[in-house]
Formats: C-alpha cells, sequence, structure tokens
C-alpha cells in the first residue's frame, strides 16, 4: 500500500469554518492509475493537496510510502515531497525564461546536480516524451500538449513514487487530452502510481478506478471496465 488515508478531516478557518473532508478512508496500491472525480467544491484539490503535502489535515492518519504524515517540519515536509511526490497541474507552470530541457532539470537543480549533469539527464526525459528537438524552445514557443508533456517530463526526473495531477487536461483539446493520458499511461506501466483530478469522464475512463467526492465524502469507487 502506497498511499493509506484513514479519516482525514479537514476544515478551512478563513471566514466562517467550512469542512471541506469529512472522513475520507482511501487507500491506494502502488502501480494504481486512478482519478478523482467530483463537483466543483467537493474537495478534490484540498485532498490532493493534502496528499502531495503541500496543505495539512486536521484529524485522522495519513501513510505515504511506509511514513506517517503528520506534524512534519516544513522543511521535513519538502524533503519528502521532492523525494516521494511528482505534481502535474492543468496550467503546467513551467517557468517561462528557462527553455524546456532546463525546465525538466529544475527538480535535479535544487538536489545540487551539476548543470551538464543535469541537463544531460532532463534530455533522456524530454526524449522519453517525443520532445527531444524541443530541448531549446521557450514554453511560449510550444503548444499546449508540449508543455504538458515538458511538464511530464519535470515530473519524473526526481524518480517519485507518486504522480499527483490536478485536471493536467484542463487546458489542452480532445485530441491532445488523449495523447496526454496515453503518455500517462505508459509511464504508470513502467510502475509509477498515478492519481489524477479531474471533471472529464473520457479522462477517468482511462484510469482504473474512478473515486468520486460529494461533498468531502467519498460517495464510490467505481472499477473502470478494461477493453484491452
Ligand atoms: P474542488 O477542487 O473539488 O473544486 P477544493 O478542494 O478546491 O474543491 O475546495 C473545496 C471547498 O473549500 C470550496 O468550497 C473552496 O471554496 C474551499 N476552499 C478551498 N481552499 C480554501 C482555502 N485555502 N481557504 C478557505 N476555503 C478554501
Ligand atoms: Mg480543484
Amino acid at each position: 500500500m502506497i498511499i493509506q488515508l484513514k479519516d482525514i478531516n479537514k476544515t478551512y478557518f478563513n471566514g466562517a469554518p467550512l469542512h471541506v473532508l469529512k472522513g475520507i478512508d482511501l487507500e491506494i496500491e502502488q502501480g494504481e492509475m486512478v482519478s478523482i472525480m467530483g463537483a466543483s467544491g467537493s474537495g478534490k484539490s484540498t485532498l490532493l493537496n493534502i496528499l502531495g503535502i503541500l496543505d495539512t489535515y486536521d484529524t485522522g492518519v495519513y501513510k505515504l510510502a511506509g511514513q506517517f504524515i503528520q506534524d512534519l517540519s516544513e522543511s521535513r515536509a519538502a524533503e519528502l515531497r521532492n523525494r516521494l511526490i511528482g505534481f502535474i497541474f492543468q496550467s503546467f507552470n513551467l517557468i517561462s525564461f528557462k527553455n524546456a530541457v532546463e525546465n525538466v532539470a529544475l527538480p535535479l537543480y535544487y538536489q545540487g546536480i551539476k548543470r551538464k549533469k543535469r541537463n544531460a539527464i532532463a534530455m533522456d526525459y524530454l526524449d522519453m516524451v517525443g520532445l527531444a528537438n524541443w530541448a531549446e524552445h521557450m514554453p511560449n514557443e510550444l503548444s499546449g500538449g508540449q508543455k504538458q508533456r515538458v511538464a511530464i517530463a519535470r515530473a519524473l526526473i526526481a524518480r517519485p513514487q507518486v504522480i499527483l495531477a490536478d485536471e493536467p487536461t484542463g487546458a489542452l483539446d480532445s485530441v491532445t487530452t488523449v495523447e496526454v493520458m496515453e503518455l500517462l499511461r505508459h509511464v504508470n506501466q513502467e510502475g509509477m502510481t498515478m492519481i489524477i483530478v479531474t471533471h472529464e469522464q473520457s479522462v477517468a475512463d482511462a484510469t482504473d478506478k474512478i473515486i468520486r467526492l460529494k461533498d468531502g465524502v467519498i460517495e464510490r469507487i467505481e472499477t473502470v471496465p478494461q477493453y484491452v
């Protein structure tokens, strides 16, 4: 079990208290590819941010890759985050003044790996996502799909245990969405655990399991039929 949540609760206290997650129980096995669906405001991003150690919870138990995630210092949280988790966002979050290969290499910069070595490794990851010929291009010279491929390569380069993606296809057209989901499936087949928040049924149907959130509660979990 790579991820285990037991009775996780989260309330926001800016203004009137808002009980956003109400007793979330969830277990995800290593190598699973799951999606989280639910109406806007149902708590999807809050749940993903807790899973990614970007936000804290109030009560419950969270175990990630054998470690209890609770009462961590900011530096310890950052260390676990950098080692265990890769993030993919709807808006790509590339650095606009760095080219593709430099964007992919960024997590290795934070690990103190020297420029030549990190760019060589980043080139391998760019090649894997089909963008070896675009290494020197700046983000504003890339299409949405290409930008998300760069972001996927960047998420993978530190060899995390889990990829967390919040609406990774939300800014892409339907053809590019299929291509990005095929790439994520390819990455998953290499053994990567993947959790994808989406409001698109076609994206959820490309995962193995759909977790349906409603008003901060897991309403049900559906297994997606596989047609191979
Ligand atoms: P979703 O991603 O499913 O749309 P969120 O997890 O982003 O839902 O938000 C759930 C609820 O919590 C929403 O009502 C949202 O307005 C509220 N919320 C999210 N983040 C904060 C915050 N930092 N402070 C206060 N309320 C928040
Ligand atoms: Mg959200």
